[in-house]
Parts: C-alpha cells; structure tokens; sequence
C-alpha cells in the first residue's frame, strides 16, 4: 500500500456560523484514486476547496507530504483541479490550450519542451490528430478531454475533479469513467475525485468516502462500502437495499419479522435492536412451503436483464431482484444465505431508508396483511 499523501486532521468549516463541514478527518494515500460521494450540499465540493487551497477551514489542519499547508495558496500546491464546467479558451486550439500553463512557468520551457510535453499529454487523453482543431468544434467528452490534459500537464501530484462528467450524456460519461480511470493509472498520479453518482464512485474508485450533513460516515474500497455498509444512510445511497428492523439474538443470528436468521455477524450484544440489510440480488425465490418468509407480490418491472418485483411482507416492501417471473398478486416464498444478511447498529437514520412502499403505490390495495387474512397464512405470526 502507497504511503499517506494528504491529510485532513479535525477541519471544520462555517460560513456565517453555518457548519457545513463538521471536523472531518481523511488521509489520503499517494496515487490512489479517491471518491468523495455523497448528496448534494454534504459538503463534497467544500472538502475539495480546501484540499486545493481555494477555501481556508475555519479549524483544523491540511498536510500535505507531512508538511502543514493551510496557508499555501492554490498555485504553490503541487495540486490541479478539473471543474464540470471546463472554461477552455476559445480562441486557442487544441495545442494552445493545452500548452497555456507550461509558457507561463519559470524558468522558461524551451518549444521543443512544451511541444513535447503537450504531444505527450495528447497521447494520454487519446486526443492525438485533434492538435491544430479549434476548442469550439470539439465534442463535450472531446472538450473535457482538452480540460484533464491542460490540468495534468504541469505534472501535479494530485488532480481534483469535481463532477468531471456531469455536463455528458449517459453513455459519454460510462466511456469517460473508463478513460479517466486509465489516465489515472498512466499519470501515476492522486485523483480526487467528487460526485453524487454512486455507480460512478464504484467503478473508478480504490477509496470511496460517503458524506452526509458535513460529515464523513464511511470511507472504504467500493466492495467494503456495498458489503459492509455502517448504516442504513451509507446502505441506501450505495445501491439498492432492504432495511428492516432487527433483533440480535446471538452471534450469527438475527431476528427479523419474529423469525430467526442466521448470519455472519457478530459482536453486538445479546437482543440489540439492530438494523437488518438484504440486497435485492441476495433474496432467493422458493415455493411457498419452504420460505423463510411469504409475501404477496403487488409490483413487477422487466429490467431486461431480472425483473425488479416488490414483495410485501406483512405491510413492508421489499425490492427483489429475479430471474424468475411472479405475477402480481401471488403468494411467494424467499430464502436468504447467511452471506446475503448484513447486521448493522442502530443510527440517526434508522427507520428513514429501505422500504420500498413508493416503489409499488398504485398497488397499494393488494397489502399482505390482507392476503394473510384470505388464506390464514401465519407463517410470520
Ligand atoms: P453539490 O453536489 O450540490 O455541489 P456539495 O456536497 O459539493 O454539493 P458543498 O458545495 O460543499 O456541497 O456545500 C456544502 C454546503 O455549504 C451547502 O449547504 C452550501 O450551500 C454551503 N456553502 C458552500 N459554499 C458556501 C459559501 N461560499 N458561502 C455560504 N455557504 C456555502
């Protein structure tokens, strides 16, 4: 593992008394590509600011390399930031834009050096050809392209991007997740990179931090932070989840809707309340008489690749992603492995996220609860 590049210790930031960043603590390690994700207005971009210099916190402290930075400006961090709105200057080409920065550095850089260097960095972001075309006839992935060369270029050690990719369309952005990934292995470089984009933070990221009201609730690889979520906040905004209530009964078991689950969880104490996720991929349908639990289909959605079909259990809504076609009105069974049920302590947004009632409104007169009444089904009594 790289050793730690940056660190925020205790930063803290208030506008007019207003706390929008609440003493956040983050390291950041050399040459890792790093995601800050989270709502709108979490906090995200102000982060970002004092990581660049352009915001001073109003606590705490930044190091960079060990050495403490608050008072450094902007262009004498070894930092360079890409913003979504890219700014190019129109009336210099390809080259010209890319070349700006490297003609106001001194000592002087020679012409062959800069030609050489902005060849390099064409290379980098696929643009080779494209040196003499005018700014304004490029395309907007072929324009962000112009902006991550023109940012990369002086060689900073770190990059900052904030929402890169949101001004492109769908598939542009999937293509730009890719390329910027790439770039970042070819530079050899730090990324910081900020967006509310989930799917975009777990494809291009090593680290990824999950903010909320200004403060940081998670960071983890993107395979920690979708397995193992904190809390029902981190759990909902990163994919699709199941919340419900819980008791844990002992290491490895948990109860949900009165019946008893086994899991791989452990450490919590003897009947805790606790909140229970299941991932809409890990519920598995099987006939009736075997379920865990029964419930009442009341929606069903094609996705092309599984059907999305909501399940109510006892009044709650379940999400269940499936292969198997259930009609709306049926009567299933779902079977979850110990592997598909992750334990968490109860928190401030226990009770907010995870029930997908909005999902399937206008079915709402088909309840379980009714259904449970037609045919005297008890299972879950
Ligand atoms: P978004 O995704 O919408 O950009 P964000 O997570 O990047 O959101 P920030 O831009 O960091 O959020 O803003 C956090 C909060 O701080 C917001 O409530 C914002 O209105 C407030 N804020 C940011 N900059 C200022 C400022 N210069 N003056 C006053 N309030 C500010």
């Amino acid at each position: 593992m790289s050793k730690e590049l940056i660190r925020l210790r205790g930063c803290t930031m208030a506008f007019d008394g207003d706390v929008v960043l609440n003493n956040i603590d983050l390291n950041i390690r050399d040459k890792e590509f790093l995601t800050l994700l989270g709502p709108s207005g979490c906090g995200k971009t102000t982060t970002l600011r004092i990581i660049g210099g352009f915001t001073v916190p109003t606590s705490g402290d930044v190091f960079f390399d060990g050495v403490r930075i608050n008072d450094l400006p902007p262009h004498k961090r070894n930092v360079n930031t890409v913003f979504q709105k890219y700014a190019l200057f129109t009336h210099l080409d390809v080259f010209e834009n890319i070349a700006f920065g490297l003609r106001q550095m001194r000592p002087k850089l020679t012409k062959d050096e800069i030609s050489r260097r902005v060849f390099e960095m064409l290379e980098i972001v696929s643009l080779r050809g494209f040196e003499n075309r005018d700014v304004s006839r490029l395309s907007g992935g072929q324009q962000q392209r112009v902006a991550i060369a023109r940012a990369l270029v002086p060689r900073p050690r770190v990059l900052l991007l904030d929402e890169p990719l949101g001004a492109l369309d769908l598939r542009l952005r999937k293509d730009m997740q890719n390329e910027l990934k790439r770039i970042q292995q070819a530079m050899d470089i730090t990324f910081i990179y900020v967006t509310h984009d989930q799917e975009e933070a777990l494809a291009m990221s090593d680290s990824v931090v999950v903010m909320d009201g200004g403060e940081i609730l998670q960071i983890g690889r993107p395979e920690d932070i979708y397995n193992e979520p904190e809390n029902a906040f981190v759990a909902d905004f990163i994919g699709e989840s199941n919340i419900v209530d819980g008791v844990m009964i002992s290491d490895g078991t948990v109860e949900i809707f009165g019946r008893r689950f086994e899991c791989l969880d452990r450490g919590f104490s003897p009947s805790e309340p606790v909140d229970v996720v299941i991932r809409p991929e890990d519920v598995d349908i099987v006939p009736l008489r075997d379920g865990m639990l029964t419930g009442t289909v009341t929606n069903i959605i094609f996705k092309g690749v599984h059907y999305d079909i909501i399940v109510d259990f006892k009044g709650f809504k379940w999400l269940i992603q499936t292969t198997d076609m259930s009609p709306v009105g049926g009567r299933i069974g779902i079977k979850i492995d110990p592997d598909g049920i992750h334990v968490m302590p109860k928190s401030r947004y226990s009770g907010m996220f995870g029930d997908y009632s909005s999902y399937s409104a206008e079915y709402d007169e088909i309840s379980d609860v009714a259904a449970e009444a037609e045919t005297g089904d008890a299972r879950e009594e």
